[in-house]
């Protein structure tokens, strides 16, 4: 029987709603069951895909190709359990799906509602291909109280009555401000935000309440008495170091026991010793590594979500801590006195990104890189603008460019109109809508032998997980590879340059794909392990 889990939050946004879920995912993981995780998000866009990183964070790429919110991200890294397209769904989605039915003729005669047409296509995204897994987890994007994620609300509170409540349990997760003028912890929000739940028809089983200080039993008690809740099921949700101790705390605070007791459930208790050893690996490292990350979304850290949490991965599996510099990569367009910025760092990361904007930092990011031997990891627009850089100054091309900045006439990264996917090909134009139609999802990629990539992978044949519309190009193969930068991963049909590397360098790899969307921690991307690796022997050097 699958079991589900509705996740609501209240009293402001940030609360970290995604990483609750997760951590719930993970300690009833931990107890043995299956699960899976969801995401409902209240926008009207179909898919995060076209927004911009300062309004969203990360996209997160699945490997059906499916472009989602940076939750799932968490849901993945915690539980290990790839998502999938049908793990997210925006209003947007929800909508264009009922109107090509209403299209279609598929509800003839009868008007188009939000209830019950677009609550029960809200339902039916919840619970499809759910057979077999023993708990489904929920998450309601937005906050309880705006306008546009009601119709989400009401689908999940008739999924209570539709399947029973012996399947269902509600979770609020809600914050406990501290009033530092008064010394006191406010409970009166939670009760607002629960007395606005129940007034859509939800009470709430269990609340997790965010809080920066302890929560004490009274005003425990009193959010149970206020808020219909039993005491036992107020679960505080404090702060802590690390991301990775969340489970922990949380399992100290009962939210698995009392997930369980709603349903009656009576199983042994979670072995966490894994999320102890890596929480313990995050706190106490016998090193530390400095890595600057050149980008252009760099204030809003939630645009490099999973590279950041892939290099706190690296570090664990080096035992070092891992600081990142975020740097502006425009900073570097100013000349070369900028660019001492780079002097004292064990490893420069480029990252994903678009645009001219901030380009020709990059490009001399990775000038520096290749030059002073630092090792360099460039991820997609970071391979692409790598590339760019050993075209103009191995290769001697001097107007080497991406035809994303426009038209030039070396285009060594350029707009791909035709690829294969498996036995399918598929095409795009310039002329194209821009959403959902970028190279999206995994790809197989064949590595070759005695390179560096293939060495870290030990493997032939990987596959990785892509987002891009622009590739490099393959025709300037021949040239590239005379000047030193070798094709050490290409499609399996030879026409894509996926790896690059420079063998004349201690580590100098660029990545057409996201290897970030794959690391774990527990099992730390190897590319991401490797360059940690190699930043450890560069700091020995230095
Ligand atoms: N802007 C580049 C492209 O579309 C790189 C994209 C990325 O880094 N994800 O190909």
């Amino acid at each position: 029987m699958t079991r589900f889990v509705f996740i609501t939050g209240g009293v402001v946004s940030s609360l970290g709603k995604g990483l609750s879920s997760a951590a719930l995912g993970a300690l009833l993981q931990a107890r043995g069951y299956s699960v899976r995780l969801r995401k409902l998000d209240p926008y009207i866009n179909v898919d995060p895909g076209t927004m911009n990183p300062y309004e969203h964070g990360e996209v997160y790429v699945t490997d059906d190709g499916a472009e989602t919110d940076l939750d799932l991200g968490h849901y993945e890294r915690y539980t290990g359990v790839p998502s999938r397209q049908s793990d997210n769904v925006t209003t947007g989605r929800i909508y264009q799906n009922v109107i090509a039915k209403e299209r279609r003729g598929d509800y003839l005669g009868g008007t188009v509602q939000v209830i019950p047409h677009i609550t029960d296509a809200i339902k039916a995204f919840a619970i499809d291909q759910t057979d077999g897994t023993d708990f489904v987890l929920v998450e309601i994007g937005g906050t309880i109280g705006d306008i546009e994620s009601l119709p989400f609300v009401e689908a999940i509170r008739q999924l209570g009555n539709d399947l029973g409540r012996d399947r269902v349990v509600y979770i609020h997760l809600t914050l406990v401000p501290y009033i530092a003028a008064s010394g006191e912890l406010k409970t009166k929000p939670t009760q607002h935000s629960v007395k606005e739940l129940r007034s859509i028809g939800i009470q709430p089983d269990i609340l997790l309440c965010r809080s920066e200080q302890p929560i004490s039993e009274s005003s425990r008690r009193k959010m149970a008495l206020f808020c219909n809740v039993r005491p036992e099921a107020v679960i505080p949700a404090l702060d802590v170091e690390t991301i990775y101790e969340v489970p922990l705390s949380y399992h100290r605070e009962g939210l698995d026991n009392q997930v369980l007791t709603h349903f009656g459930l009576d199983t042994a208790e979670p072995d966490l010793t894994r999320w102890e050893e890596i929480v313990l690996r995050v706190k106490k490292p016998e090193g530390r590594v400095k890595i600057a990350v050149v980008g252009k979304y760099i204030e809003l850290q939630d645009a490099y979500k999973s590279l950041a949490e892939s290099l706190v991965h690296g570090g664990i599996a080096n035992n070092v801590g891992v600081d990142v510099d975020w740097v502006e990569s425009e900073l570097f367009e100013d000349g070369d006195e900028a660019i001492q910025r780079l002097e004292g760092v064990n490893g420069i990361l480029i990252p994903g990104g678009f645009g001219e904007r901030g380009s020709e930092g990059k490009i001399a990011a990775a000038q520096f890189a290749r030059e002073h031997h630092v090792p360099y990891f460039g991820i997609c627009f970071g391979m692409q603008m790598a590339v760019v850089e050993a075209a103009r100054n191995l290769a001697g091309i001097a107007d080497a460019s991406s035809s994303e900045f426009g038209p030039c006439d070396h285009a060594v990264v350029g707009l791909m109109t035709e690829w294969t996917r498996g036995n399918r090909m598929e095409t795009r134009s310039s002329e194209d809508d821009l959403g959902g139609t970028m190279r999206l999802g995994a790809y197989p990629c064949v590595l070759k032998q005695g390179s560096l990539v293939g060495d870290i992978y030990a493997s032939q044949e990987i596959s990785e997980r892509h987002r891009h519309r622009y590739e490099v190009n393959v025709n300037y193969r021949e040239q590239l590879e005379a000047a030193g930068l070798i094709f050490s991963g290409m499609s399996p049909d030879g026409e894509l340059p996926e790896i690059v590397e420079n063998p004349a360098h201690p580590w100098f790899i660029g990545v057409q794909f996201h290897p970030e969307l794959k690391s774990r921690p527990f099992e730390p991307h190897p590319l991401f392990s490797s360059f940690i690796e190699a930043a450890v022997k560069q700091s020995r050097l230095v």
